[in-house]
């Protein structure tokens, strides 16, 4: 194996999937939710499959349909212009965009400043295209930016900020203060930015989802990547996008080309179609999640762990140290012989191991009787 590879193992995500199997644990793991999508979007990409249309390659950027629902999306809920013909760009997913971008715009040797805890893609990305990855420590108790680090970490080496927010693994919403000064940052010493935005309509307490590219100067120096899974409940259809200018959007396809060329021939029109649903599904998959989050967070406090609420996202973060342990991967690897239950621990998102030790992920994107039944086998197990 090459040497860039070396030690990026196996995703903890496929890892902790495969022992929540074995273990006929439920799964709290890997984050994606345990009921289907809207079914207009399943019945278009059934219809889609039937009539012939799509199953043959689609167009190396996408279907125009798909990418001109991009469009009219990021207009509607962020007043932001994309040119569907040549400033959006659709992927095999949020993490082919990622890599897609890092491929397409690090050079070996430059330095990429993440937030950390980062989620584990990118660090393996940033290492294929033979950067440094600098990460910047949200702490806790908040998990908020470090403004000060944040601009000591860039050198003139520094090539792009990856920014992710809401924050996986944290939860941690960007404040609109925290995004401005990042944007000031990027314009002052002339950084590109990729932002991954997937959890842009998992946000709760009514706070907003303000994209990087609506700042001055930005829209011209930020690729911005989100998906349809987490929004749609389709993790596994593995349909991205990108959006940005011309030039930013050629580089990224041409990486992008030589990755998967082309994927999701049917799902593409289905999702069209759920870009342009109404504004009450994203309310009710808002309103719906924020219980959900209300309902696991209440429930592991009630066990006696230091619960962090989360603002975005589906995932809720705990410290297990009140419980008597101090090692959040020991911690991860007793649960599912004991309680049948199948969590994610922080420390594989840190190169600080120490900072994200005692700290464990728990995804909520399930029913509720299944968040229920987590929190009564972990009352009787632990
Ligand atoms: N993004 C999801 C998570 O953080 C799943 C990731 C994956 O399986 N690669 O759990």
């Amino acid at each position: 194996m090459a040497a860039r590879l070396q030690g990026l193992g196996t995703t903890i995500f496929a890892e902790m999937s495969a022992l929540a199997l074995r273990t006929s644990s439920i799964n709290l793991g890997q984050g994606f939710p345990d009921t289907d999508g809207p079914a207009p979007m399943l019945e278009a990409a059934v219809d889609a499959i039937r009539s012939g249309e799509h199953n043959q390659y689609p167009p190396g950027i996408g279907i125009a349909p798909l990418r001109h629902a991009v469009s009219e999306h990021q207009r509607r809920f962020y007043g932001l212009d994309f040119d569907p013909d040549t400033e959006v760009l659709v992927t095999a997913g949020a993490t082919e965009a990622i890599a897609a971008a890092l491929l397409a715009l690090v050079e070996p040797g430059d330095e990429v400043i993440a937030l950390e805890p980062y989620y584990d893609s990118y660090v393996a990305c940033i290492a294929m295209a033979g950067g440094v990855r600098v990460p910047i420590t949200l702490q806790a108790p908040d998990f908020r930016l470090d403004l000060d680090a944040l601009r000591a970490a860039v050198t003139p080496r520094t090539k792009l900020l990856l920014i992710n927010t809401p924050h996986n693994p944290t939860g941690t919403v960007l404040t609109p203060e925290e995004l401005r000064a990042i944007a000031e940052l990027a314009c002052e010493r002339d950084l590109l930015v990729v932002t991954d935005e997937v959890y842009e309509h998992l946000i709760y307490d009514d706070a907003p989802h303000i994209p990087l590219a609506t700042f001055p100067g930005m829209r011209e120096r930020t690729v911005t990547i989100s998906g349809a899974g987490k929004t749609f409940a389709v993790t596994g259809w593995k349909i991205g996008w990108v959006c940005s200018t011309p030039e930013l959007v050629t580089a990224v396809r041409t990486a992008k080309q030589f990755l998967t060329y082309v994927s999701g021939g049917p799902f593409q029109p289905a999702v069209a179609q759920a870009l342009r649903f109404e504004d009450t599904y994203y309310d009710e998959l808002r309103t719906s999640m924020q219980r959900k989050r209300d309902l696991l967070s209440s429930g592991l406090a009630s066990l006696g762990l230091k619960v962090f609420v989360p603002g975005g996202t589906y995932f809720v973060t705990t410290d297990v140290r009140p419980l008597g342990y101090d090692d959040g991967v020991e911690f991860c690897r007793m649960l599912p012989e004991r309680c049948g239950v199948v969590a994610i621990p922080h420390e594989v998102f840190y190169d600080d191991k120490a900072a994200g030790r005692p700290l464990v992920r728990w995804a909520f994107c399930k029913r509720d009787d299944v968040l229920t039944a987590a929190v009564d086998r972990l009352r009787n197990g632990l």
